[in-house]
């Protein structure tokens, strides 16, 4: 048995209830055969493959807090450190009731490579809860939020793990959180990254994980011969990362027509009009029906009712932006059936693995999360060096470092599939050249 198979069966077997943890790692391990296989006795030696699939930390602690009607809700927080060989933890916090350690894990995991694509010193680490922000009122999301903090602050610092924002943790409650960390710890610092501009925050960093995707695809297709302008584009997804690639693909001249939250979905012929849509979500938090109540030219779909979603339009390129595994091989065929030519993920393993294999095999072009969605957590690397030197950075210094650093993560992923024969395999690429820097990080620090 091969080296890469005798940790998957070890890691399957120790994590077996956590399947989208054991989804991602077989997703990632799969494809580095061909490195593991060239530094097979080092590696096996150093027990490489297995401390990479072990968190260094989990945390997991208990949230209590009180409802508007002075009930006391208890709810359970996770913050999983996962490897600390280039640099401090990095990753965000997701609050949905679908968290659990399994997504946390994945999450984190995931993020080890995505961080080191970035060519920039963080490490990977994830957080969240299975609090539910839906339907909650300012006052509760804040005492949920600084309870979350009661317990975080021990464990998270500026040089340590820097929090962000994922599903659910937005403007608002990294306020909340950084309000209570700098009261618990006397110390106002850059522990967490996403803040308000009044207080640390970076220009930019709201657009960062919607633009940086665009700026990629755009350097994917380009490297392929083909222009962005003109092409319809279907987005799932209505949240931060949604909105932002939906702006900045209209900004390059394509089309998109579709978006999407847990409910329903929008098709719009005319395109998606993105002020409406930031109205919609980011002011009233509201559902997306409402889109359509008020723009003639959209149709809206009830997920459940019809047993649809957006991957039955049309399209040129596909921009999964919700979360993981919201496109299955159904879908998958269908898009091809469509001719579509490109598929970028916008969130953190939207695509099954039968369905990523699936646009392979058919010719479409596949860029994977840990590499398309990696311009959030580069610019939040950015508001790290601004918060430690204790300057700003114009929104055009921003964005421009934001557009070279996608471009550079393309680059270098397509340089690493070419030379390991993988030419044009993007998720191969990826986890090629995200691993191989924290490879040599992890040999160089010794068993730790
Ligand atoms: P938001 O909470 O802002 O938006 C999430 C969107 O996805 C909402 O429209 C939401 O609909 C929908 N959604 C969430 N869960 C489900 C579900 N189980 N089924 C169907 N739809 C769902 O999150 P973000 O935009 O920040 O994150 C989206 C994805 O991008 C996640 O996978 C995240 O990990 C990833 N990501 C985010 C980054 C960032 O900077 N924010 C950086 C890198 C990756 P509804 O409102 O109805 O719940």
């Amino acid at each position: 048995m091969s080296y890469v198979d005798e940790v998957l069966a070890k890691v399957k077997e120790k994590n077996a209830s956590e399947p989208e943890f054991l989804q991602a790692v077989e997703e990632v391990l799969d494809s580095l055969r061909p490195v593991i296989e060239a530094n097979e006795e080092e590696y096996k030696k150093q027990a490489l493959l297995e401390r990479l699939c072990e968190p260094e930390r989990q945390i997991k602690f208990r949230v209590p807090w009180v409802d508007d009607n002075g009930q006391v809700q208890v709810n359970t927080g996770y913050r999983v450190q996962f490897n600390s060989a280039i640099g401090p933890y990095k990753g965000g916090i997701r609050l949905h009731p679908s968290v659990y350690i399994g997504i946390i894990k994945f999450l984190g995991f995931e993020q080890i490579f995505k961080n080191s694509l970035t060519g920039l010193a963080i490490g990977g680490g994830k957080g969240g809860s299975d609090f539910d922000p839906k339907g909650k009122s300012d006052m509760e999301i804040m005492r949920f939020c600084q309870s979350f903090m009661t317990e975080l602050f021990r464990h998270i610092g500026a040089d340590t793990d820097v929090p962000a924002g994922d599903i659910g943790t937005g403007g608002r409650e990294i306020g909340y959180m950084f309000g209570q960390y700098k009261r618990l710890r006397n110390s106002f610092e850059g522990v967490l990254t996403g803040k308000g501009l009044a207080f640390g925050g970076s220009l930019a960093r709201t657009e960062a994980t919607g633009y940086g995707l665009l700026y990629l695809t755009r350097e994917m297709l380009k490297t392929n011969g083909i222009d962005i302008a003109g092409k319809t584009i279907c987005v799932s997804g209505a949240g931060n990362v949604a909105i932002y690639a939906i702006q900045k693909a209209q900004q390059l001249g394509a089309k998109v027509v579709t978006c999407s939250d847990s409910t329903g979905w929008i098709y719009d012929k005319e395109g998606i009009d993105v002020a409406l849509l930031k109205e919609i979500k980011e002011v009233k938090r509201a559902r997306l029906d409402a889109y359509a109540a008020a723009r003639p030219s959209a149709e809206y779909h009830d997920k459940k009712a019809e047993g649809s979603n957006v991957w039955d339009i049309k399209c040129d390129i596909a921009l999964p932006c919700a979360t993981q595994n919201e496109l299955g091989i159904d879908d998958a065929k269908t898009l091809v059936a469509n001719g579509v030519t490109a598929v970028a993920e916008g969130a953190n393993m939207p695509t099954t693995l039968e369905a990523t294999e699936y646009f392979q095999k058919n010719g479409v072009l596949f860029a994977p999360g840990k590499a398309a969605n990696a311009g959030g957590v580069a610019t939040s690397a950015l508001e790290m060096s601004q918060n430690s030197e204790r300057l700003s950075w114009s929104f055009e210094e921003v964005d421009q470092k934001l557009e070279q650093i996608m471009v550079n993560i393309f680059r270098n992923l397509d340089a690493a599939a070419k030379k390991y024969g993988f030419e044009g395999n993007y998720v191969v690429g990826a986890n090629i050249a995200g691993f191989e820097k924290v490879a040599e990080a992890m040999l160089a620090e010794g068993i730790v």
